[in-house]
């Protein structure tokens, strides 16, 4: 049987940050992911400030910045008017190159198996995992980094709760200017304007030489909207933001369109010895919220540079020990603020009440006043690009 002190089941993003995160710091660990090459797959397209500086406390950020696409400016729109050019630092990535550049910053110390593992045994003192190919891995912890699947743990007794189905709907695909070179922006996150239209925000940036739009709606799979999306997106685009256009001028839409829900669900039974759950395979987020790789990195970071190395320095992996990791006031501040955003984004958006337009209108007023504030601290182009 193999011996390892930790076994990582899972090489999405979590467990190949957790893999890279660990063999830097010398930490005998194996990696388990079917998938030589992570493959296409429509999850988180871009990072924000917020999560570079997360991802910059695990030492990687030099490591993936590099193969990200970096904007400075992002424009906020509603209405068909611009209201603020603000400073951003996002970098736009499609998530098969961000975890396939994260498993290249994982050393040659960490072995990878491209098997699937499809049996957990666990202890206070040892654990096992079972492979497809019949191989055995005995370790000190694992670590379940297995996203949205749902095997391994019923064999433990950990099970996942559903609280809030369909929480919402992301639609990805990729667009170009019809007649010109280039938008006028970098980057533009448009709010819809009215709450009837279901929708978070639709937001535009530049990812391997391309402009990606990703659109987030409140709606059931099986509503036929999702369906006209597929047909022509063009068309339910501009009838859902009509003054989209002034800022855009014509476009094409120029990729297939991506369609996908997000549920939002929570562990139980995982307080357990042995193992502890990381990233989605402990709970999701809301896509609209754009906390899930915030969560992912703040989970990897603290497990891997203040628990691991604490509990490998005494025997044995009880539960008081892995309790140490789900108590982690700075995990548990993360939980709490992505599980607030999700809910708070959602009622803002949709709440047809009048606390909810008031609401909106609050949120725009703000962000024109800032703009405006904005453009008489830094004077520069005319801060009006509206297209008639
Ligand atoms: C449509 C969409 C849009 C999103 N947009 C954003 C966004 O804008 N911003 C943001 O921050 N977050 C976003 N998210 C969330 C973010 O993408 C996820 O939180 C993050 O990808 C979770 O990473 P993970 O490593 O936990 O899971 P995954 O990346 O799913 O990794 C799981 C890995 O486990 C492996 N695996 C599964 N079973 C086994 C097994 N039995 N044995 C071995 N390996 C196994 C799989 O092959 C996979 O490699 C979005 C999510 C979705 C769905």
């Amino acid at each position: 049987m193999r011996q390892t002190d930790i076994a990582i089941i899972g090489g999405g993003l979590a467990g190949s940050t957790a893999a890279a995160m660990l063999g830097r710091a010398g930490i005998a660990s194996v990696l388990i992911d079917p998938h030589p090459i992570y493959p296409p797959d429509f999850r988180c397209e871009k990072l924000d400030s917020s999560q570079v500086a997360v991802l910059t406390k695990t030492g990687l950020a030099d490591a993936i910045l590099p193969a990200t696409t970096h904007d400075d400016t992002v424009w906020i729109a509603r209405f068909g008017h611009l209201i603020d050019r603000r400073p951003g630092d996002q970098h736009g990535i499609m998530y098969d190159t961000l975890v396939n550049t994260m498993r290249a910053a994982i050393p040659a110390n960490v072995e990878t198996l491209y098997d699937k593992a499809v049996d957990i045994r666990t202890s206070d003192k040892q654990q096992t995992v079972a492979l497809s190919s019949g191989e055995k891995i005995s370790a000190r912890l694992i670590v379940l980094a297995n996203g949205l699947n749902i095997s391994l743990r019923h064999n433990i007794g950990i099970t996942r709760t559903v609280v809030s189905p369909c929480h919402s709907i992301t639609l990805g695909f990729d667009l170009a200017p019809r007649g010109r070179e280039r938008f006028d922006f970098g980057a533009l996150t448009y709010y819809p304007e009215s709450a009837a239209d279901c929708a978070a925000y639709l937001t535009l940036f530049p990812v391997r030489g391309a402009m990606r739009a990703n659109l987030m709606v409140y709606r059931d799979m099986d509503d036929p909207w999702l369906r006209e999306c597929r047909y022509d997106m063009h068309k339910t685009l501009f009838e859902l933001m009509p003054n989209l256009r002034r800022l855009t001028g014509d476009i094409e839409i120029t990729s297939p369109v991506r369609i996908r829900p997000a549920d939002l669900y929570v562990t139980q039974g995982h307080r357990q010895p042995g193992i502890v759950l990381v990233g989605d395979a402990f709970c999701t987020s809301c896509p609209a919220a754009g906390t899930g790789t915030t969560k992912v990195f703040t989970d990897v970071q603290r497990l891997c540079s203040v628990h691991i190395p604490a509990w490998l320095a005494t025997n044995g992996m009880s539960t008081s020990k892995i309790a140490a990791f789900y108590d982690d006031p700075v995990k548990q501040a993360c939980d709490q603020a992505c599980a607030e955003k999700a809910y708070s984004l959602k009622s803002m958006s949709i709440d047809t009440g009048l606390a909810g337009h008031a609401n909106r209108w609050l949120r725009f007023i703000v962000r024109s006043a800032i703009g405006q504030l904005r453009t008489l601290r830094e004077p520069r182009s005319p801060h009006t690009t509206a297209r008639p």
